[in-house]
């Protein structure tokens, strides 16, 4: 990489940011693109993002990633925000403008962009959500914008789950998504059928990432016999227990390191307005993945 006068910063901004993937996306990104940008983590320390902000547009950044825990407390600090952002209600990527940042949400974009790499489709699809946190409401914005049947939102909080709902049924102007407790997968249309695979499950707690990895949100066989696939968010480890589970059900199952690699190149397209091509995805999809699998040895 030639640093050099011309060279335009971004970076990752969040606590703790130490484990990031990032800084591989977007490096690479830059030198395949030939683009004059450098990307580092920005370690923010609680009670200072405003000041955060407001420095990096001083010091002429580029964009800025946002990550845990601030994609919401983030919003406050912009001059605007784009509308699929607004209605996740999260920010992770920072656009330099005239007079401060635009903020934008790529990981809901980054999701759609991994699924059709992987050759799933929505249209028409029946859904299970299982969490309802931060990235839960991203997969169900995602769902509810591309002709989905329905979505049923599964979380251990209820209350949780049916005002994620509540928004959803608003947004898509109908009344297309359901809230239930995870116990209560066994209400669902299919339950019992050994032929009835009706689901497009996408896992969205953080129940399985590294070291808890022989953990799975839920482990009864009933359930995954339900799915024809199984989209878990979480990245590390690389084949969750989820993922097992689907996949000896006979389903086939995905993880989220393309969302991740995805929800990077959207934003490095909106800071150099540009595309990305497949080919150069793929090249670094294959160095995330060896990058993971260093980190477990
Ligand atoms: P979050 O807002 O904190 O939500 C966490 C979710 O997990 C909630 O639904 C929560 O349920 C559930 N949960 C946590 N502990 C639980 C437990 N012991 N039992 C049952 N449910 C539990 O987190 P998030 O930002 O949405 O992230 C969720 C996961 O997605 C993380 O593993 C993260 O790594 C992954 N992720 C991946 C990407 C990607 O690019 N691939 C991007 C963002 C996030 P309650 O509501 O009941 O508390």
């Amino acid at each position: 990489m030639n640093i050099n006068g011309k060279t335009r910063t971004s970076g990752l901004i969040g606590n703790p940011v130490e484990h990031t993937m990032s800084p591989v996306i977007h490096n690479t990104l830059s030198e395949r693109k030939n683009c004059n940008m450098a990307y580092v983590p920005l370690h923010v320390e609680t009670g200072r993002l405003s000041e955060a902000v407001k420095g990096a547009y001083a010091l002429n950044l580029l964009g800025c990633n946002v990550t845990v825990p601030y994609k919401t407390e983030v919003i406050k600090e912009l001059v605007s925000i784009e509308e699929t952002a607004q209605t996740i209600g999260a920010v992770n990527t920072l656009v330099r403008v005239d007079g401060g940042f635009r903020g934008y949400n790529t990981d809901m974009p980054g999701l759609y962009r991994a699924m059709q790499q992987d050759g799933i489709k929505l249209e028409g699809e029946s859904i299970l959500i299982l969490g309802a946190g931060g990235v839960a409401r991203a997969a169900a914005v995602m769902a509810v914008l591309h002709q989905v049947k329905e979505v049923i939102i599964l979380n251990r909080s209820l209350e949780k789950a049916r005002s994620l709902a509540e928004d959803m049924n608003k947004l898509a102007k109908k009344d297309l998504v359901k809230a239930k407790t995870y116990e209560e997968y066994v209400t669902l249309d299919g339950y019992g059928e050994t032929d009835g695979k009706k689901y497009l499950a996408i896992q969205a707690t953080s129940i399985g990432m590294y070291p808890s990895v022989d953990e799975a949100i839920l482990e009864e066989k009933e359930f995954y016999q339900m799915l024809h696939t199984g989209y878990d968010l979480i990245f590390n480890p690389y084949t969750t227990k989820f993922m097992k589970l689907v996949r000896e059900n006979g389903g086939k199952a995905y993880n989220g390191l393309k969302m991740l690699l995805y929800q990077g190149i959207i934003a490095f397209e909106l800071w150099n307005r540009i595309l990305v091509e497949d080919e150069i995805a793929i090249e670094i999809y294959d160095k995330m993945k060896k990058e993971l699998e260093g980190e477990s040895e």
